[in-house]
């Protein structure tokens, strides 16, 4: 092994980084010192290389506690892919197998040995560790997922308990304990569970600065808008949804709307499930549709967005569920579905709860859902107050940062609902009196003599819906009271009388149209960028699958990207670029570099090169221009211009499908390819019976070509 003089040089030459990221070094540091560590990062903060390049640089074997089969994998695929040599024990071995790799251990040949935890604690597995203890060839342990030593925790392991001997049994051999976790309780309970000694503890701010949080109203057809937002998205992709049922049911859809899709769920056969995951994993397909029982033995760090199609039962679950995009700490998205049917749905599963207590929290979890979904604030400063952290706001990296809400006055209304709710005697809910306050012809207003009440049809002019914006503000901001015992009754209280006095105003934030794109400025260089680096994606995939490894093992989306900016010639340009180590340089350098080269060639060709011409195209569409106000612009024809758009769209380019194609019409033209393949125009225009044009069809053909190659 090369000396190193800093730990920097130690961290290029294995993981080719440059940089430590927060509190990476110092962890390390301790770790060289034989110290007892608690380590509390967010999901993608970067805890492995906590304990991997300490692993590396003392003498022994450091063994790594992991929950999951899936994840021992995935790290051992990714560390023997920087030249480490790494491995793991597990259930899914055969006796052969485990019979060599524990010698290769004991001749010393392996520096990271991955357990669960249930092997870790078999007699001959102890046996095994007593001989290297023995030796003093045990260099520290890593307990990976520690709150799951916690019953307080979202994900409790009962044979986590039974880690608590590893100090009893190896008093001198250091413990790091690492989590993702956010509660004091937990971070305490692993203390003691672990019986950790007097440990540092580091503790990293929950912000994931990278992530993009967004809630989108769900309209009626709630499919055809997570439709839209799917097919506005590039990259890979997590759609959450409550139900077994809602994850099949959503992914078959998706799959005949022509998006690489599959379910992933509890219920399925272990085969089908692990193929999809591997599917995933690899970029196969694109999107898994799953319920929350997905995700945690992932760690693809390139997941560009997580979709909640249904409403997630807590904050906490959100912030984990969310956190698993982006771990690359490249931008992604974390948008958020919400609907007052889907608060209903949850409500109802609840109060189906045998238990008061468990009942009486899990509203209160369900609350906090609400309150962040409703929230006018930074829905950052939400999450992080949370979780006990202040933060300042205007993170301009939410929906409500980057549009706020425009807010509206609407005292004058809230005055005629409380009144009417009076004036009803406070015996009834938001639906009736927003029909007494329309002049509802409704049997149940006439019933109960309504209709003769002096509030009778004073709000007709506000549709229902506006209404009920105004009524669950007043609810949100504690204006009105509703019961809870069964049926939901509106009360007025304090602030209610002020409102009702003039002494308090009402202040309601309204919702704009979600807007589904968002215009970017026109770059020749960066869409240069994007072309050589979709260039490079397709290099890695095809060197992935040779090697049957996910993508991401090979080189990150991050490293890519920075080839793709840096468009380095040389190998030794190309070993500065991070996330190239020693070993990634000698067995990947040569492929990258040429692709880069030819790449570059290609460019410096005169313009009459079609990717310039293109990217002229793409200029004008970045500025609003219509096909026609583009072709004029150009002095081309329009069908030029189409056809410009059309390869656009299937190189990738930022171009909204949504701009020239309705998404129903999308649809009817995808199930004409899905039905005859990818064939001619007038075969499918024939397909399609009612009028579709030529350049409709273009457009969406070449959506599904992008969708249906592998890159
Ligand atoms: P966690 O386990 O905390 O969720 P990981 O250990 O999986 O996070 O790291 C997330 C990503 O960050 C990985 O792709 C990893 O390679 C990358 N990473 C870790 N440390 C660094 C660093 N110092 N510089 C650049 N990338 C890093
Ligand atoms: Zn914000």
């Amino acid at each position: 092994m090369p000396k190193f003089i800093t730990l920097e040089e130690a961290l290029k030459h294995f993981f080719g980084y440059d940089t430590f990221r927060i509190g990476q070094k110092q962890i390390i540091e301790e770790t060289l010192q034989n110290r007892d560590l608690l380590i509390i990062m967010p999901t993608g903060g970067g805890k492995s290389l906590c304990f991997q390049l300490p692993a590396l640089l003392k003498p022994g074997l450091t063994v790594v506690v992991s929950p999951l089969i899936a994840l021992m994998q995935d790290q051992v695929d990714s560390l023997q892919d920087n030249g480490i040599s790494a491995t793991f024990l597990n259930s899914s071995l055969n006796w052969e197998e485990t019979r060599s790799r524990s010698l290769d251990i004991l001749n010393g040949k392996i520096k990271l040995l991955y357990v669960s935890p249930e092997r870790l604690l078999t007699d001959k597995f102890g046996e095994f560790l007593d001989k290297l203890a023995g030796e003093n060839r045990l260099a520290f342990f890593a307990i990976d997922e520690a709150h799951c030593v916690s019953e307080w925790g979202h994900d409790f392991r009962p044979e986590y308990r039974q880690l608590k001997q590893l100090k009893v049994r190896y008093p001198t051999t250091p413990i790091l304990a690492l989590t993702a976790t956010a509660t004091k309780r937990v971070q305490q309970d692993i203390v003691n569970q672990l019986n950790l000694h007097s440990p540092r503890v580091h503790i990293n701010s929950f912000n994931r600065p990278n992530l993009y949080y967004q809630i989108i109203t769900k309209e009626k057809r709630s499919y055809n808008q997570l439709l839209q937002y799917i097919r506005a998205q590039q990259g890979s992709g997590i759609v959450y949804c409550v139900s077994r049922k809602q994850v099949e049911d959503i992914s078959f859809r998706l799959q005949n709307d022509g998006i690489k899709a599959v379910p992933y769920h509890a219920g399925m056969a272990d085969k089908d499930r692990s193929k999809n995951q591997t599917d995933f994993l690899r970029d196969n397909v694109r999107i898994i549709v799953a319920t929350v029982a997905f995700g945690m033995g992932i760690n693809k760090p390139d997941v560009r967005f997580v979709f909640h199609y249904e409403l997630p039962r807590s904050l906490e679950g959100y912030y984990q569920e969310s956190g698993r995009a982006g771990r690359d700490g490249e931008p992604a998205k974390c948008v958020l579905f919400f609907s007052y049917g889907d608060v209903k749905k949850i409500e109802y599963l609840i109060d189906q709860k045998s238990e008061p207590k468990e009942q009486r929290i899990s509203h209160q979890q369900l609350r906090q859902v609400i309150d962040y979904a409703e929230g006018n604030d930074c829905r950052r400063t939400i999450v992080l107050r949370y979780f006990g952290e202040k933060f300042t706001g205007n993170c301009g990296q939410c929906d409500n940062c980057a549009n706020p809400k425009p807010i509206e006055d609407l005292t004058i209304e809230a005055q005629k609902f409380l009144s009417c709710v009076i004036r009803a005697q406070e015996k009834f809910g938001m639906n009736h009196i927003i029909d007494i306050l329309r002049g509802s012809k409704n049997k149940r207003v006439e019933q109960y003599g309504h209709h003769l009440l002096s509030t009778y049809n004073i709000g007709k002019e506000v549709s229902v819906d506006d209404w009920k914006v105004l009524v669950r503000s007043l609810l949100h901001q504690g204006l009105i009271d509703e019961t809870n015992d069964g049926y939901r009754v509106l009360k007025l209280n304090k602030k209610s009388w002020e409102i009702l006095r003039n002494q308090r105003q009402v202040l309601v934030p309204v919702n704009p149209k979600n807007a589904v794109k968002f215009a970017g400025d026109y770059n020749p260089k960066a869409s240069e960028i994007e072309l050589l680096l979709e260039r490079l994606k397709r290099l890695r995939k095809h060197i992935a699958d040779a090697n049957s490894v996910p993508p991401y093992v090979i080189f990150s989306d991050s490293s890519l990207r920075l080839m793709a900016q840096i468009q380095p010639q040389s190998l030794a340009d190309f070993a500065k670029i991070s996330g190239v180590g020693s070993y990634k340089l000698e067995h990947y350098g040569e492929p990258f570099v040429s692709e880069i080269r030819t790449f570059c060639q290609e460019q410096s060709l005169p313009s009459a090169l079609p990717a310039s011409t293109h990217m002229k195209t793409l200029q004008f569409y970045q500025q609003g221009l219509s096909l026609m106000g583009i072709a004029e612009a150009r002095n081309y024809a329009v069908s030029t211009i189409v056809d410009h758009i059309a390869e656009l769209i299937e190189l990738k380019q930022p171009i909204d499908l949504n701009d020239f194609v309705t998404p129903e019409r999308q649809t009817a033209i995808i199930e004409a390819i899905a039905g005859h393949g990818d064939c001619g125009l007038k075969i499918l225009k024939e397909a399609l019976e009612s009028d579709y044009s030529y350049d409709e069809i273009k457009f969406v053909r070449a959506w599904w070509r992008r969708e249906n190659t592998n890159a």
